[in-house]
C-alpha cells in the first residue's frame, strides 16, 4: 500500500503501517483514525486531495502489532524515494514511530510545531489512532492542527 496523493504535493503525511481498512481498501487512513485524519486536514485548512499521505512500513503487520525494525528498515528505502519524488516542502510525521524515522526527538516535545532534522522541515503530530479514546489528545490534536494551519498561512 504505497500511499496517495498528488506528485507534486507540498505537505506529506506519514503514518506508521497500514491497518485492516487499508490493506483491504489499498488505500491510507481509510478507517476510524483516517476519519480523524480528515478532520485534522480541514481544521488545518487542507482536503485529503491536496496532500500526499503514506506509511512509514507499506504492508499490514499482521494483527495490527507494532512493525519490526527489519519491517522498518525493509521499508526505508521506499519511503525515501517517495520523500525524493514528491520533495514536500512539510513532512507531518504521525505519532512517535514516524516521527523516528526523521528525528531522534520525542513526540512529547516537538508535537504541534514546525522542527527542522537533518534538512527536512516537519511538523510533527500525535498519532490519530491514540487520539480516538482520549479526549485530552484529541484537543491537543485539533490545537496543533490549527497551529499547522497558522505555520502554512505564514509559508
Ligand atoms: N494508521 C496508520 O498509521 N496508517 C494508516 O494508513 C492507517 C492507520
Amino acid at each position: 500500500m504505497p500511499g496517495e496523493g498528488p506528485d507534486d504535493a507540498e505537505l506529506m503525511v506519514v503514518g506508521e503501517a497500514p491497518g485492516r481498512f487499508e490493506d483491504e481498501q489499498g488505500r491510507p487512513f481509510v478507517g476510524r483514525a483516517g476519519q480523524l485524519l480528515d478532520e485534522l486536514l480541514a481544521e488545518a485548512g487542507l482536503a485529503r486531495g491536496d496532500v500526499f499521505i503514506t506509511n512509514v512500513v507499506k504492508a499490514r503487520p499482521p494483527g495490527n502489532r507494532d512493525p519490526t525494525k527489519a519491517e522498518v528498515a525493509h521499508w526505508m528505502p521506499v519511503l525515501e524515494a517517495q520523500l525524493a519524488l514528491i520533495a514536500p516542502k512539510l513532512v507531518v510525521p504521525l505519532g512517535r514511530h514516524a516521527l523516528a524515522h526523521f528525528s531522534d526527538r520525542k513526540i512529547a516535545d516537538v508535537h504541534g510545531r514546525q522542527i527542522t532534522e537533518r534538512g527536512r522541515v516537519l511538523f510533527p503530530l500525535y498519532h490519530p489512532a491514540a487520539a480516538l479514546y482520549n479526549q485530552s489528545l484529541r484537543a491537543t490534536l485539533f490545537e496543533d492542527a490549527r497551529a499547522l494551519r497558522t505555520a502554512l498561512s505564514q509559508r
